[in-house]
């Protein structure tokens, strides 16, 4: 067999996890990268080149047994499931979408900090909509969230699943209510918008490979313990 790929469980091509690789951390554009670059400095680690000018999707690092890759938000958990990255930074929204299996999850990095709310046009009577056996149109990137949300309620969702400028849809008729990430409210008041619920605080999680956190151990426990007390600093 190969040494770089072995077949998995579901018979599907995987990249072999082995301790003398580098390690490869997965890591999205914009904020997370952003706000995980002090972490990083806390290890010793300087990414050596930015996503945003150079628009390469693997990035060297000052050390050379570390490299960084840039996939979208919602592949992070994917990738690192997979063993294409040992670890990676990741959104508690996007993990409770992807359900977290394979990954082990060490440490609330305290970063990205935003909210996970209903919210609804200013002129919409929430309180009557969500008494239990109502039914209620609501679109969202986060079914599986918003799903639980309003079960725990007794209220009947219909659930439309968007990928992108989900406070559109209450303003043109497709749903009654949104369910998104709010941090400080600007879009929702943009667009007449009003939040009338809280579902749970979110902020982002570092997701570790399970194979990866065995075999890449003396690797990885470094960088674990100096994301861990600089995440506390945070605080
Ligand atoms: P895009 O915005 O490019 O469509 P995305 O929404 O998947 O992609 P980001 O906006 O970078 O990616 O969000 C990444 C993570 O950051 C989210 O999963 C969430 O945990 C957090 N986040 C999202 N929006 C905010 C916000 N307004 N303030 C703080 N953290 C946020
Ligand atoms: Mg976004």
């Amino acid at each position: 067999m190969s040494s770089l790929v072995k077949a998995d469980t579901h018979n599907m091509l995987v990249p072999e996890v082995r301790s003398d690789m580098p390690l490869t951390l997965a890591l999205s554009k914009g904020r997370i990268f952003e706000e995980t670059l002090p972490l990083l400095a806390a290890a010793g680690i300087t990414v050596a080149e930015d996503p945003e000018s150079s628009r390469k999707l693997i990035l060297l690092t000052t050390d050379p047994g570390l490299r960084v890759i840039i996939v979208r938000a919602t592949d992070v958990p994917i990738y690192v499931e997979y063993g294409a990255a040992d670890f990676g930074v990741a959104g508690k929204d996007v993990l409770l979408e992807h359900g977290g299996d394979g990954l082990y999850q060490p440490i609330d990095l305290n970063i990205a900090h935003c909210r996970l709310s209903v919210a609804v046009p200013s002129s919409f009577d929430y309180t009557h909509a969500v008494r239990p056996g109502s039914r209620l149109q609501v679109a969202t990137k986060y079914v599986n969230s918003a799903r639980e949300h309003f079960a725990a309620k007794g209220v009947y969702v219909d659930l439309i699943k968007l990928y992108g400028s989900m406070e559109l849809a209450p303003l043109v008729g497709l749903a009654d209510a949104i369910v998104d990430l709010v941090s400080s409210g600007g879009t929702l008041r943009a667009n007449n918008l009003v939040e009338v619920e809280q579902i749970m605080e979110i902020s982002s999680r570092l997701i570790v490979n399970q194979a990866a956190l065995k075999l890449k151990r003396a690797k990885l426990k470094p960088i674990l313990a100096a994301f861990e007390m600089a995440s506390r600093a945070e605080t």
